[in-house]
């Protein structure tokens, strides 16, 4: 197949090109490198032996979008494209909601002028909000207690192609609701290298050990949890790309959702042992108060991609680790 990865150098992105290069498909990337970079498409092709065809467009440029489609013949597109920092989105909701949301209702319009009918979508376990449980399965209302503009988009974008499904019954829309990527790719070449400060624990970790950060600051030690600090399920990234691969296999008509979680929880200690294994190094950290938002405790039950996909997820928190530190050997070396 010939597939478009919008937002395909950033950080999913790039790892699933890898996985559906080595199948044989013909990836092409469309990113405005806001958060990404472009050598990344090198590492891809040392990697997977095929450098993807690149397309440096923005998701808002309604002219290059369609000139894009008008020349390409796309059987599929996977959309990762989009801005993530959940603290920026409180602060600018509305760059928030233009590129998310405005973005992906031209992308949208494109896959429909030119008969691109089966789209997977990047949702999170942000949409669930609070359900007030810790196992998350997808048939669980959404979009209720969600506490900041990413959370409502990647909920709207959600709502928009469950329409946009509804109007079309040709349409093969698959979401998929990612919980916590971490990890890189084992090459040590391609990882989550972000512009500017991190908002997520696993690039504060990597900046806390390599000293751009000085110490991990813990929000909060008195949940009801393991050891009093927040859980969630952590998923290494080339498990989360080879889910991509397996939703591509069984796209259908109308809206598929699954979960791509391992259906384990870590806390933020157990996160921190792990990676102060890997590394042989203590990470500082102190606790400080809770922030605003987080909930105690949520994983993934991901027994419907396991069903319906034939997938779930085999690596481990060590292995993230192991291939976190491997690719910051590797971003020293550059
Ligand atoms: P990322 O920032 O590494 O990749 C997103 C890419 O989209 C970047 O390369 C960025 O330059 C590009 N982009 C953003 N706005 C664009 C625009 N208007 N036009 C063109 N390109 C644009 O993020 P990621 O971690 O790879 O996340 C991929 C997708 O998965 C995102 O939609 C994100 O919201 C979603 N997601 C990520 C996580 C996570 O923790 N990483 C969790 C759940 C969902
Ligand atoms: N966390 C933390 N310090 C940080 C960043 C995150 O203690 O600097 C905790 C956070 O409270 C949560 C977990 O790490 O319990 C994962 O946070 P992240 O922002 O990565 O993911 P999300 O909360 O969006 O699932």
């Amino acid at each position: 197949m010939i597939i478009l990865l919008t937002g395909g150098t950033g950080y999913i992105g790039s790892h699933t090109a890898i996985e559906l290069i080595k199948l044989g498909h013909d990836v092409e990337i469309m990113d405005n490198l806001f958060n990404s970079k472009i050598e990344v498409l090198d590492k891809i092709e040392k990697i997977a032996g095929e450098k993807p065809k690149f397309h440096k467009i923005d998701l808002l440029d309604k002219d290059g979008m369609d000139k894009m489609f008008a020349e390409g013949k796309y059987d599929l597109v996977i959309h990762f494209a989009g801005l993530k920092a959940v603290g920026e989105s409180v602060e600018k909701p509305l760059k928030y909601y233009e590129n998310n949301v405005g973005g992906t209702i031209n992308l949208l319009e494109c896959t429909k002028k030119y008969d691109v009918k089966k789209i997977v979508f990047s949702s999170s376990a942000t949409v669930y909000g609070d359900q007030g449980v810790a196992e998350l399965t997808e048939e669980m209302q959404t979009g209720v207690g969600i506490t900041n503009p990413y959370g409502e988009t990647k909920h709207m974008i959600e709502e928009i192609l469950k329409d946009v499904a509804e109007a079309d019954p040709e349409f093969e829309i698959t979401i998929l609701r990612y919980f916590n990527p971490v990890g890189s790719h084992p090459s040590g070449l391609i990882g989550e290298d972000p512009n500017g400060i991190p908002n997520n624990l696993m690039p504060i970790i990597m900046k806390v050990s390599t000293g751009e950060i000085e110490k991990l600051r813990i929000f909060g030690d008195d949940y009801d949890t393991v050891d009093g600090t927040g859980v969630r399920d952590y998923i290494h990234v080339v498990d989360l790309a080879k889910g991509h691969v397996a939703a591509i296999k069984k796209m259908k008509q109308g809206v598929s959702i699954y979960n791509l979680g391992t259906g384990r929880g870590a806390s933020v200690l157990e996160m921190v042992a792990a990676f102060e294994k890997a590394s042989g190094k203590k990470l500082p950290y102190e606790v400080v108060g809770r922030r605003a938002g987080d909930l105690a405790e949520i994983y993934a039950n991901p027994s419907k991609a396991e069903r319906e996909l034939g997938w779930k997820a085999e690596l481990t928190i060590d292995d993230a680790m192991n291939d976190t530190i491997n690719y910051l050997k590797h971003l020293k070396n550059e």
